[in-house]
């Protein structure tokens, strides 16, 4: 059976959990970089992406976590999990992870609409996808080789790159589990690809 890690070092893991409960995969709380060795995808939570990327420093994940996606394996990072993938932040000189080829804009809509819930079109996963933004990024540009997935309001809110998919809103929040499902697929191919 595949198997699939929640990075645990801060945010919603629980949620990711329960909503990859729902497919027949092993599911493996990253805590440890040794652990990155023993799955075959990886989701990045949403929560806090410059206390995150502290963590990251902190307990040495930032060479493992390179290294995993130069393997090409599988990465979903919801909300702050978008950000740390990101190859640009606005306002900001260094990004963190640099895996997909896209810019994001933090907390970019504004503080009136702080949080709020949209059914969204989602290309590869489906009609009246459940979202909910928290305190959301924007993908404000991607590179030619990035497929966009979703729009809310004519910005961008979802996108993917091969084996990489971010997205700014919150999917494992609802009961709609069809990201997640499409994600499994995603890892599922590696699988077979590589073993
Ligand atoms: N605003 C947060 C950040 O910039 C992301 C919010 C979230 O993950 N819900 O990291």
């Amino acid at each position: 059976m595949i198997n699939i890690g929640v990075l645990a070092l801060q945010g919603a893991v629980r949620e990711h959990v329960k909503a990859l409960h729902a497919s027949d995969v092993t599911i493996t709380i990253v805590k440890k970089k040794e652990q990155l060795d023993m799955i075959d995808g990886l989701v990045f939570p949403g929560g806090e992406s410059t206390t995150m990327r502290r963590l990251i420093n902190l307990y040495g994940f930032y060479e493992p976590l390179k290294a995993f996606a130069k393997m090409e394996k599988p990465i979903f990072g919801t909300c702050a999990g978008a950000i740390l993938m990101a190859t640009e932040i606005v306002g900001q000189t260094e990004p963190h992870l640099s895996v997909m080829n896209m810019t994001v804009e933090r907390n970019a809509f504004g503080r009136q609409r702080e949080s709020f819930e949209a059914s969204l079109k989602m290309e590869q996963v489906g009609e009246d996808v459940e979202a909910i933004f928290i305190r959301a990024p924007i993908i404000t540009r991607v590179g030619p080789e990035v497929d966009v997935l979703a729009t809310f309001d004519g910005d961008i809110v979802a996108a993917k790159q091969g084996p990489f998919m971010a997205c700014s809103f919150h999917p494992e929040l609802t009961e709609d589990n069809r990201m997640h499902q499409h994600f499994v697929q995603m890892v599922r191919n590696y699988h077979q690809i590589h073993t």
